[in-house]
């Protein structure tokens, strides 16, 4: 499954492994967030696993992850003070509009 969207480059693989720069905002041993390149937002956040899933489906095993990812947005929220309303969207698949084959939660706000 997801054949086609594994065979996409990965920028956020690199920067995981330090090869591309990043505006980072949180760092712990889960999860890596930083600046989206292409904002949609006034303010837009990635939040991605240092594991490598590619999406919501490779979670299965693992759900803990995406409780991680839930609660770095919890603490990006607050720190960048968009906590009174912001939107987390999973594009999942290449069909749900998915072009990064590694697993990321947008967060949005600051409208
Ligand atoms: P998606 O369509 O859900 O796969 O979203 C991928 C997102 O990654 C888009 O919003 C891109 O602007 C963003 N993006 C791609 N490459 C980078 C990068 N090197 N640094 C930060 N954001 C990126």
């Amino acid at each position: 499954m997801f054949a086609d969207l594994k065979m996409k480059f990965n920028p956020f693989a690199k920067i995981i492994s330090g090869e591309l720069e990043c505006k980072k905002v949180l760092e712990n041993e889960h999860v890596l967030a930083f600046y989206d390149i292409a904002p949609q937002a006034p303010v837009h956040i990635l939040v991605i696993p240092k594991q490598e899933i590619v999406c919501i489906q490779e979670c299965d095993t693992d759900s803990r992850i995406l409780n991680e990812m839930f609660k770095a947005a919890q603490q990006i929220a607050k720190s960048l003070k968009i906590e009174d309303g912001y939107k987390c969207i999973f594009n999942n698949g290449t069909k749900g509009g998915q072009e990064v084959p590694h697993l990321h939660l947008h967060i949005l706000g600051g409208w």
